[in-house]
This record gives structure tokens, sequence and C-alpha cells, in this order.
């Protein structure tokens, strides 16, 4: 099914990868190309309370595509916009608002109608074609180190609604589509090292954990007003009884429109710029990030009780584990479910029924195949070793705040 993969395998290295926490887009991609940790980067995710949305001058002066010995052409990496002013050529990736690239003149040798990010299936694939299209013409060119963020699998992940089926097949299809992008490459060989690794896994997840009802359940902390809440049970109930009569993507437009307050937030803060919460009289508040993660944020007199509510959770059989950060910006605590949940804001009631849940985990991929690679196997190897790796294949010393240690995956 995915021959090249496979071929890879065979003759390279490969491994699981412990991804960041969270292990979402950002901080994962520029942890990944700068070596730093989630800390060090200073984002845990898109949005900072107080800096903003992510953007390239939060990491550039430390990635590794900023080195000025290679010419690099990197492609399609979250967090590259805007693009910034490199020893070789740079087109941003995910959570570009526009197009932006580096040289300017980039721009007039690319395909006509080039894509950003696909709004819908056709669109994604669409993309996903062009850039490949692209990144092998490139390939011929006299680059020294060429980077492309293939954002297929991710895209298929977030987008497709339907059965466990629907999305396999998608998921399937993507792999399908990198395998043969990797048959070209391998075919072409005018390569020396190819290394391959993802920002997260994805799986599907079984139950699903309403995270403020739970705080709220343990009479930790409330949230919702009482005339929402009873709104959206009013909705729920009799979302139960149409349920059976509707197409799920009508129903979860309506839903998601009208009464999904996370989403609506999301869309208030991009009207109102990138206020997260009310500055002048914060309140405590949960942010979904992906999959089994959330955030909570303490204000006001929710603050005394911290300790009662770290115990509380640390306590609690849906909770896994719990990461503080000492960092303004940061949530007083990151929350990891176990395994099985993925964390949500709305009522389970909604979700768990003919759309499965599929998200990111937080075991990723790593592959490694060339010349100067030796074959082997390992269980588990950490996001912050692979930026210094890749600067010892150029014989280039780590710089001090990459804390990583170089793989052992070369041969000599
Ligand atoms: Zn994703």
């Amino acid at each position: 099914m995915i021959p090249n993969f496979q071929k890879i395998i065979d003759n390279g290295f490969s491994s699981h990868l412990k991804v960041t926490v969270p292990h979402q887009t950002i901080p994962s991609w520029p942890c990944l190309f700068s070596g730093q940790d989630v800390d060090q980067l200073g984002y845990y995710t898109f949005i900072h309370p107080i800096k903003g949305i992510f953007n390239s001058s939060v990491w550039k002066d430390r990635s590794i595509l900023s080195i000025p010995n290679l010419k690099i052409f990197a492609l399609n990496i979250p967090g590259t916009y805007p693009a910034w002013k490199i020893n070789g050529e740079m087109i941003a990736g995910i959570l570009s608002p526009s197009f932006s690239c580096f040289p300017k003149d980039l721009k007039e040798n690319l395909e006509e109608n080039w894509i950003v990010e696909g709004k819908n299936l056709p669109e994604i694939i669409k993309t996903f074609e062009m850039k490949t299209k692209l990144f092998l013409r490139k390939m011929k060119e006299d680059f020294d180190l060429l980077v492309y963020v293939i954002r297929l699998p991710d895209a298929f992940s977030h987008k497709v609604i339907g059965s466990e089926k629907m999305i396999s097949n998608y998921i399937q299809l993507a792999y399908k589509k990198i395998d043969e992008f990797l048959g070209v490459i391998i075919k072409e060989n005018n390569f020396d090292n190819l290394i391959i690794f993802s920002d997260h896994g994805l799986k599907f997840y079984t139950k699903v954990l309403n995270f403020p009802r739970l705080l709220e359940k343990k009479g930790l902390l409330y949230f919702d007003n009482v005339r929402t809440k009873r709104l959206r049970n009013i909705f729920l109930k009799l979302y139960d009884v149409i349920r059976p009569f509707i197409k799920i993507h009508i129903i979860k437009k309506f839903y998601i429109k009208y009464f999904n307050y996370e989403k609506r937030e999301t869309q208030i803060k991009k009207d109102k710029g990138i206020d997260l919460d009310n500055i002048d009289k914060p309140r405590t508040f949960v942010q979904k990030l992906t999959s089994n993660m959330g955030a909570l944020f303490l204000y006001g007199n929710d603050r005394n009780r911290i300790d009662i509510i770290r115990k509380s959770l640390w306590n609690d059989k849906y909770v896994k584990e719990i990461i503080e950060y000492n960092k303004s910006g940061f949530p007083d605590f990151l929350i990891v479910l176990n395994d099985k949940y993925i964390l949500t804001k709305e009522p389970s009631f909604f979700i768990k029924r003919r759309t499965e849940v599929y998200s990111h985990t937080n075991k990723g991929l790593f592959l490694a195949f060339g010349k100067n690679i030796k074959k082997g196997r390992e269980e588990l190897i950490n996001y912050q070793d692979i930026a210094p790796t890749i600067l010892k294949l150029y014989g280039i010393k780590k710089p001090d705040y990459m804390k990583g240690k170089i793989l052992d995956i070369l041969s000599q």
C-alpha cells in the first residue's frame, strides 16, 4: 500500500517521536526547526493572550532555516509567516493569512492560482499537488537543504466529517499520495539524506469529555450563565429528536453557527483582533487545545483556590497529567487527559454520535534514510534532538540554546 515508506523503514532509521506538549502545529513546528522547547519558544499555542498571534519574528533568529552557510528552500513550514530573508528561498506555510515569500520575485515562478491553504477537500488535494510539483522542481537546483511540510493527513483529519471508515479512507489516500511523492524522490535519487518527521500522530478518540462541565460537577469552577445553559439544553433535546432525519453536516453547521460558543469566541476574537479574553476584567476560562488537552487560566477569586483545584485535578480519574508553567501568558494548568478522552468545551451529547472524533496524538513519526544514515530502529526519540542532528549532517555545531542531543543515527 505504501511501498516507499516501507523501503525507507527497511533501509534506514525509524522511530516514534515524542512531540511537544501540546501536540499541535504551534508550538510543534517552530520547536522542531529550532531545537527549542515550548518554554523557550514562549508560545504554547497559536495565540498568546499578551503577545498575540504567533508569527515568524518569534523564532526566526533561532530557526535552522536562518543558518547563513546553508542554502535553503523552505516550503509550507507553519509559523514562517511573514517569510523572512534567508540564504535561499521561503514560501510561508500554515497560519499565513495571505501569501508570503522570500525573495519577493519568487511568486512570479509559481503556478497561477497558487493556493496558500485549501478550504475544502478538492482544494486541499490541489494544494498538495502544486506544492509537491514545485518541491520536486527545486530539488534539481543547488540547495543544501530543502524542507517541505506536507499538510495533507492533518488537513483531512480536520476537514472530513463522516464515519470512521470515511475518515480512514481519506487518511489512507493522504499517505498514498505522500508515498507516491517519496517514490519520485527515491527514483530521481538526487539527494544525500532524507529525513521525515511529523509534529504529532493521529487517532480516533473513543470518549469525549466536556472539561468545563467536569470542573463544575466537582464544584471547582463555574462558567456558563444560566440563560446560555438553558438554551443549549433545549437545543440538545431538540437535536436528539431531529438528528435521525437530517444530514450530519447540515446540523453540524447549524450547531457551530448558533450554539458552539468556542467557535463563536474564536470568531469574535478574530473580529476584535486578538483579545483572547476580556483584558479589563479577565474571567477564568478553559481553552481547548487539540485532542486530549486543554488550558486553564484562573482569574479573580478563583486564583485563591489554585491549590485545591490542582489537588483535585491530579486525583481525577480523567486527568493524566497537569503541566504548570510559571510564565506570563501561559495557562495556570495545561491539562492532559487520559489517552481515550478528547477534551471539549461542548457536551459530548453532540459529538459522540455519528461523527467520529479523529484528532492529534502525542506520538509522531521519525524516519531517516540516505548516504549518512545507518540502519536502525528506536522505540522513541525526542523532538528536541532533530534540529541538532540535522546540523550535524552539515558539520555545524549546535547552538547553546538547543538542549537536545545528536541522535545516534549517523554512519561515520
Ligand atoms: Zn491538526
